[in-house]
């Protein structure tokens, strides 16, 4: 908790410039032709409601931008997602492109430290009548998957599985999550690409927060990129999601 409430602090010090929002694109221009060619216009009134209201956050680098959010919103459609999770819910972006995307009686466990940032959100949620869907625990989320690994009933039943939180604890996660995911089912693993850090060289320039957890992140990526139970997909949306299919 302390690491987490640190971290928080840290980011609240920065400039917007020096933990900016940036694309991986070649260019902020060609980010920026993304969003109003193929987003803003045909953006959900909720999510943009949503985006606008976390944007006057003074941690809004951290939410899932807008282009990420309607890519979420799309594949879960595709793969007619039905029971998913999420880690790391913030003020409810992702959590609110998952909740539209999916059937009436689809089902969202949405964990996240902060009940008071998804509080932000849950009134637009709620006027999107999507609330039902969400089950929100507010806690750790490791020791609730702990929990649910002991239980036994939720093993190989979800279809989706969004981790957007701790970058220093994905490796523990996905140990636990590729047992909860169902085999052809998916998890999502976002900020995989952290900045561009991950290829960039040792002395490169960097805010502390990019070079605290850098490491994690390189760790995590080539723990993933040789694991024999997933199939992996690396995307430069947003700031990176790695896709997992699970296969055995
Ligand atoms: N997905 C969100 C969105 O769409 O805007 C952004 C999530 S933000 C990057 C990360 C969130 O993870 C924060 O709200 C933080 O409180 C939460 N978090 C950090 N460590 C956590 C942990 N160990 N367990 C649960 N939530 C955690
Ligand atoms: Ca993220």
């Amino acid at each position: 908790m302390e690491a987490i409430s640190e971290t928080k602090t840290e980011l609240t010090n920065l400039s917007g410039q020096e933990f900016s929002r940036r694309s991986l694109l070649q260019s902020d221009a060609l980010y920026q032709y993304i969003l109003e060619t193929g987003v803003y216009p045909r953006e959900p009134e909720p999510l943009k409601e949503l985006r606008e209201i976390t944007e006057k956050h003074k941690w809004n680098m951290i939410a899932t931008p807008a282009d990420e959010s309607q890519f979420l919103n799309m594949l879960l459609k595709l793969v007619n997602a039905k029971n998913t999770m999420e880690i790391g819910v913030f003020t409810g972006c992702s959590l609110l492109a998952t909740a539209m995307a999916l059937p009436d009686d689809g089902k969202i466990l949405a964990m996240d430290i902060n009940r008071e940032d998804y509080e932000i959100g849950l009134p637009i949620i709620e006027k999107a009548g999507v609330a039902h869907k969400i089950e929100f625990r507010e806690g750790l989320a490791m020791p609730i998957l702990d929990q649910m690994i002991a239980n036994g009933k939720d093993h190989g039943t979800f279809d989706f599985i969004f981790v957007d939180a701790d970058k220093e604890n994905y490796i523990n996660y996905h140990e636990r999550l590729i047992d909860l995911v169902k085999v052809g089912g998916l998890i999502g693993y976002d900020n995989t690409l952290w900045s561009g850090s991950v290829a960039a060289p040792p002395d490169a320039p960097m805010n502390y927060i990019i070079k605290k957890y850098k490491d994690f992140v390189l760790e995590f990526n080539k723990a993933i990129s040789v694991d024999p139970r997933i199939e992996i997909c690396m995307l430069p949306v947003g700031d990176g999601i790695t896709l997992c299919r699970r296969v055995i």
